[in-house]
C-alpha cells in the first residue's frame, strides 16, 4: 500500500533500525520503546492486523512466528512477550500487521 507507514518502512523509504529482514518480514525498534527491548514483526506484503488472516496468507503468520523464536534466541532473550493489537479499542495505530516483541522488565498480567 503506498499510503502505508509500516509498507514504507519494509521497503527502506523511511528509516528505521533493523533488527532482521528476509524475502517475508521485517523487524524493526520500536520508536517509543516500551521495554529495554521493544522490536516489531512485520510482513513485506500488505495486511491490515489479525482480523486480515486467512487460510491463504497465515503462512506468513507462522513464518514470522519462527523468525521471533530465531531472532530472540541470537539476541538472548529467554523471556519476552509477543503482542498484536488489533483494532482502535485494542490500542492498534498503524493499520499494517505487526508483532511487538517486549523484553527485559517485568510485565503484568493482565495488561491494562
Ligand atoms: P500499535 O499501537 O499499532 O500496536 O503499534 C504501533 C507501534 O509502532 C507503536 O509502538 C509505535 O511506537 C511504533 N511506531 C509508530 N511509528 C513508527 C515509526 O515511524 N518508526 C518506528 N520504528 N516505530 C513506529
Ligand atoms: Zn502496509
Amino acid at each position: 500500500m503506498s499510503d502505508c507507514l509500516f509498507c514504507k518502512i519494509a521497503e527502506g523509504q523511511i528509516p528505521s533500525n533493523k533488527v532482521y529482514e528476509d524475502e517475508v518480514c521485517f523487524a524493526f525498534h520500536d520508536i517509543d520503546p516500551q521495554a529495554p527491548t521493544h522490536f516489531l514483526v512485520i510482513p513485506k506484503a500488505h495486511i491490515g492486523s489479525v482480523a486480515e488472516v486467512t487460510e491463504d496468507n497465515a503462512d506468513v503468520v507462522a513464518h514470522i512466528f519462527a523468525v521471533i523464536s530465531k531472532v530472540t534466541k541470537e539476541l538472548g532473550l529467554d523471556s519476552y512477550r509477543v503482542v498484536s493489537n488489533i483494532g482502535e479499542q485494542a490500542g492498534q495505530s498503524v493499520p499494517h500487521l505487526h508483532f511487538h516483541v517486549l523484553s527485559g522488565r517485568d510485565m503484568t498480567w493482565p495488561p491494562g
